[in-house]
């Protein structure tokens, strides 16, 4: 039974690209151990991150994260059953932000800004997707 799942939380103070380095880190070590594969996207405070995998794994995973005191205010914007995965190649792929063209976030929200909070899962799945397609996922395994 595989499932994905996203959510979207705010960074705690203090994060910085090293903290988030080290979260990328230990997801790529202890995700291929438990079948997790997955997305993650870290915005001007904003996580956005999607797990793959199995229901129990994936739920366990969820638990621990939402308990982190990296980040706060965790909120669950997509939940579904799947017959297979779209992130199957990341560990935990981190979204190129570099190499994001704003016109992709205006394609899917009100202004160019990451801001999962103020649209549905689903375009934030979409959006997830599009950026897969046009190869802004970096660091794959
Ligand atoms: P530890 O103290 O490291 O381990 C305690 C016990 O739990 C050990 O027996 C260990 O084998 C077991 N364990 C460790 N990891 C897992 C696991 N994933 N499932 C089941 N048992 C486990 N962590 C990830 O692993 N993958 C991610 O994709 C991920 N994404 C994150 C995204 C964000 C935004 C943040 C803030 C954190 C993320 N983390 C992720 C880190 C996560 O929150 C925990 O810090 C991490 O899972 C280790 O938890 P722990 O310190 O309780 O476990």
């Amino acid at each position: 039974m595989l499932v994905r799942l996203m959510y979207a939380s705010r960074a705690a103070s203090g994060i910085d690209q090293e903290e988030l380095a080290a979260i990328l880190r230990q997801s790529r070590a202890a995700n291929p151990t438990h079948g997790i594969t997955g997305v993650l996207c870290y915005s001007e405070g904003i996580f956005l991150q999607v797990l793959e995998g199995g229901r129990g794994a994936v739920n366990r995973l969820y638990n621990r994260i939402v308990a982190d005191p990296r980040h706060l205010g965790a909120e669950l914007m997509l939940y579904e059953d799947i017959s297979e995965r779209r992130f199957a190649s990341w560990a935990m792929g981190q979204v190129a932000l570099a190499r994001l063209n704003p016109s992709l976030l205006l394609k899917y929200s009100a202004t160019a800004t990451l801001d999962p909070f103020a649209v549905s899962g689903s375009v934030s799945m979409a959006l997830f997707e599009e950026l897969v397609a046009t190869a802004s996922v970096a660091c794959q395994g």
